[in-house]
């Protein structure tokens, strides 16, 4: 028999060792109470009434799921225009960042994508073995030149969302069209569009056209934003077949639940929820950053967003943490981001009208008092 050793249980990978998990916006204060829910940029209008309704008609549960979200699938290609064969489903788009990772890159290899990124590209990275290179930010906004800087023989991924979360910074498409110009052929790009339904369709960064177009780029959609349907796990994927290929020999066999592929069937044809919620998103992100600056200056910095949430910096008397603190006192979760290097910052979903409101008269009650 063996001899029993200091190291008598599994030994996980030093790289997964490494790995800090991801950690999810919160919905409870310190106390336990139950708060308005401000920090996982969830659609403050719920979710499509028509989605909702398609719940009752589910196949039975013990029945397994389309394992090719078939008629998802179709109604995607239908909405942008895209041949269903070069879509992949994804368990929340999720799965598929950390699958493009999986797919492209392992140990030795290097993965790279911009300081204050999303925080799931370290994990996706350094799941596979490979090492994450992190590239400087352009005041918190993605540096292509400084991204093009660190490509090297070993980068096989580049991870860049657009708008970027937390920063809510977005790249035009002529910036997005000169970084994939720039990267070698063999240098997949990943395109994470999470919060792309919010952009203006004048503002379209370009990135489904490249990813029809060229053989190395992957863009990422999500149900779990403007669709509403964040508890479903649903996202999806298009790129060139052979990125498809590879992702669906990777992916879970199932990875759609029976009622995530109904209510996401039923979602995309309520294209009218999408553009209640954009138009929503749009009147309320521009009143809250009205009324920031309305204050007066406390130090309070928001930052240009293109997304459901705005990342406010905290340079006066008022401190981020404190203001996290306090807003929760007065009944909302927002989310303080001292993990991902934003110890001075704040990430505030846009909510509804009287959600907003309370933020903002929170925020300048305490900037006023504040010592
Ligand atoms: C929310 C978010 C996602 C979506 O993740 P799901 O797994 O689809 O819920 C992806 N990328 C970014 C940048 C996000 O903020």
């Amino acid at each position: 028999m063996r001899a029993a050793t200091m190291a008598d249980a599994p030994v996980p990978k030093p790289w997964i060792s490494d790995i800090h998990a991801y950690v999810p916006g919160k919905s409870t204060g310190k106390d336990g109470r139950v708060l308005v829910k401000l920090s996982a940029n969830e659609n403050p209008l719920g979710t499509s009434l028509l989605a909702l309704a398609a719940r009752a008609d589910v196949a039975s549960p013990e029945r397994y799921p389309d394992p090719d979200s078939k008629a998802l699938r179709a109604a995607l290609g239908d909405l942008h225009g895209i041949d269903p064969a070069l879509i992949v489903m994804g368990t929340g788009s999720d799965e598929l960042l950390n699958l493009a990772a999986q797919g492209y890159a392992g140990p030795g290899d290097e993965v790279l994508y911009v300081r204050y990124g999303f925080s799931v590209y370290d994990i996706a990275a350094r799941r596979c073995g490979a090492v994450p290179v992190v590239a400087p930010d352009a005041d918190y906004g993605t540096d292509v030149e400084a991204l093009l800087a660190l490509v090297s023989e070993q980068t096989r991924v580049v991870f860049i969302a657009n708008p970027n979360n937390p920063t809510g910074s977005y790249l035009p498409a002529g910036e997005i069209a000169r970084l994939h110009a720039a990267l070698p052929a063999d240098v997949l790009l990943v395109l994470d569009q999470a919060y792309g339904e919010y952009v203006s369709p004048e503002d379209d960064d370009g990135g489904l056209a490249l990813a029809a177009a060229h053989a190395n780029v992957l863009v990422t959609r999500t149900f779990s934003k403007i669709y509403g349907l964040a508890g479903e796990r649903i996202g999806w994927g298009t790129g060139h077949a052979g990125i498809i290929d590879t992702l669906n020999r990777i992916r879970g066999p199932f990875n759609i639940s029976n009622t995530g592929q109904a209510m996401g069937l039923a979602a995309v044809a309520d294209q009218a929820f999408v553009a209640a919620s954009r138009a929503h998103n749009r009147a309320e992100r521009t009143r809250f950053v009205a009324a920031l600056a309305a204050m007066g200056n406390h130090g309070l910095r928001p930052l240009p967003s293109q997304a459901n949430f705005v990342l406010i910096e905290f340079g006066g008397k008022l401190t981020a943490e404190a203001a996290f603190a306090g807003l929760a006192e007065r009944g909302t979760i927002t989310r303080w981001l001292p993990n991902q290097g934003l110890p001075h910052c704040l990430r505030i979903t846009i909510g509804t009208a009287a959600q907003m409101d309370h933020i903002v008269s929170g925020l300048r009650e305490m900037a006023e008092t504040a010592k």
